[in-house]
């Protein structure tokens, strides 16, 4: 058996990871590069292998970086099956129709702005993600039904709630080979135990001699999650003091909901005031519309408030999910106090640059930035203090307040990914992917110290291991 990565290599964008066996190609997501524009194009229309080659996929979830790539590799001649959760199926098609939409797009403005320049052709279309809708095979969480999928003769796996987001799942893989049966444990990426709405990560039953682990944060100590909620609680009563409108720029998928959830919560204990909640993102609003029907996939702190009944977390009085653009506007013109939820998540597009445009100068308003915010994007450069930002074509003084809350983060930190792979039985390789060098450098060093009978490798991109 052989492992190729080709993404996500000291790197935590473009997840694909190939494992070879008599004969059989089985890719491990197969994700979108994202970064800047120019390395994004390069990567992203140009698989670094040959989608005939690929005979399965195994999707972990449906985050653009580990699924975004999907209709390339269908375009160009994958038409085997695809392994996801019946969550990761349902999310992924969203995610790829609107990636494919912003493509679209993106190629509509840049094809009319440069006159006289080559053309540019979006790199998948819709038809392209129908394709790959049409290859998904679903599979419960061996939790849920208790057994193994085979994918070929020699090749079974089982799927553990990665506890991530909806629908996310580790893999355990057995192999056999002419010299015996291997397994393989690949993480995809990891929750943590304290996250609102999901359940806690499973652990992988079966022995593995080797693990294919995210490192996001593997030189981070997160802090305890019930902070959040004492944090959205002053944020929003200092809100209603003021009147200030609570601008969150959004993460269609997870933290909106998330939001959701904390905000209903509070109202329903009587902490905050009943402000009106604005949800301006079509896509968040598909994605949590799923939500209701997966309530077997929540935790119990979930099911104490609410039971099974997801229509009720996520629907209640003072909360709007705006739906057209001239809806959308009008909130311009409309006095706080209130809470608007606007995608996209770095400001890079999307109707959150309107409300910014209308609210980021007036003292008494808040901007509250909920996730990471890449190198150079509008985001970012509100998180750090920039003043003026340039909005559109014009620049406009910073006076709102900017906040953050870090605590949604969605992976889990160096002491969950330690307790991870030591949880595995038998292990002797590790692989670190998913995860910026330092980050992975840092965890390595002390992954040595607590686990020395493991190797941990840090692969380079495209650089194969015999196993
Ligand atoms: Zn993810």
């Amino acid at each position: 058996m052989k492992i190729t990565f080709w993404g996500a290599t000291k790197n935590v964008t473009g997840s694909k990871h190939l494992i070879e066996t008599q004969g059989f190609g089985l890719l491990l997501d197969c994700g979108f590069y994202q970064g800047k524009r120019t390395d994004a194009n390069q990567q992203n229309r140009n698989l670094p292998f040959e989608a005939k080659n690929i005979n399965a996929v195994i999707l972990s979830h449906a985050h653009l970086d580990h699924c975004g790539s999907l209709p390339t590799l269908v375009k160009n001649g994958f038409t085997g099956k695809i392994y996801c959760t019946p969550a990761t199926a349902e999310i992924a098609e969203l995610i790829l129709l609107d990636s494919a939409n912003i493509q679209k797009h993106d190629c509509e403005y840049y094809n009319s702005h440069l006159a006289g320049k080559e053309p540019i052709a979006p790199i998948y279309a819709q038809e392209d993600v129908r394709r790959v809708i049409e290859c998904f095979k679903t599979v419960d969480y061996s939790s849920s039904d208790g057994g193994w999928t085979k994918i070929n003769k020699n090749i079974r796996f089982k799927f553990y709630d990665a506890g991530h987001i909806l629908g996310s799942a580790a893999v355990s893989l057995e192999i056999g080979e002419n010299n015996g049966v291997k397994n393989l444990a690949f993480s995809g990426d990891l929750g943590r135990d304290e996250l609102p709405i999901l359940r806690a990560p499973e652990n992988i039953q079966e022995a593995a001699q080797t693990l294919i682990m995210e490192c996001t944060y593997g030189n981070r100590t997160h802090q305890p999650m019930p902070q959040i909620f004492g944090k959205v609680k002053d944020i929003v009563k200092t809100a209603a003091r003021k009147k200030s409108k609570i601008i969150v720029p959004a993460f269609s998928l997870g933290r909106t909901q998330e939001l959701i959830y904390i905000l209903h919560l509070l109202i329903k204990q009587k902490a905050i005031p009943k402000l009106p909640i604005y949800i301006d993102t079509p896509l968040g609003d598909k994605i949590t519309k799923i939500f209701p029907r997966r309530t077997h996939l929540f935790d119990d702190d979930f099911k104490r408030e609410f039971g099974d009944d997801g229509n009720a977390a996520f629907n209640f009085n003072n909360l709007k999910y705006v739906q057209s653009a001239a809806e959308s506007k009008s909130l311009n013109g409309k006095s706080g106090p209130f809470v608007v939820v606007a995608g996209s998540g770095m400001c890079e597009g999307g109707r959150i640059l309107h409300h910014l445009k209308n609210g980021i100068g007036n003292a008494d308003n808040i901007v509250l930035i909920t996730g990471f915010q890449a190198e150079n994007t509008l985001g970012r450069k509100i998180l750090e203090g920039q003043n003026p930002v340039k909005i559109f074509d014009r620049e406009y003084d910073v006076r709102a307040k900017i906040m953050v809350l870090n605590e949604l983060s969605a992976h889990a930190d160096r002491e969950d990914l330690l307790n991870y792979a030591a949880g595995i039985k038998g292990l002797k390789n590790l692989f670190l992917v998913h995860t910026e060098a330092p980050q992975a450098e840092a965890f390595a060093q002390i992954a040595r110290q607590s686990l020395p009978n493991i190797t941990v490798n840090i692969p380079e991109f495209s650089q194969s291991f015999e196993l």
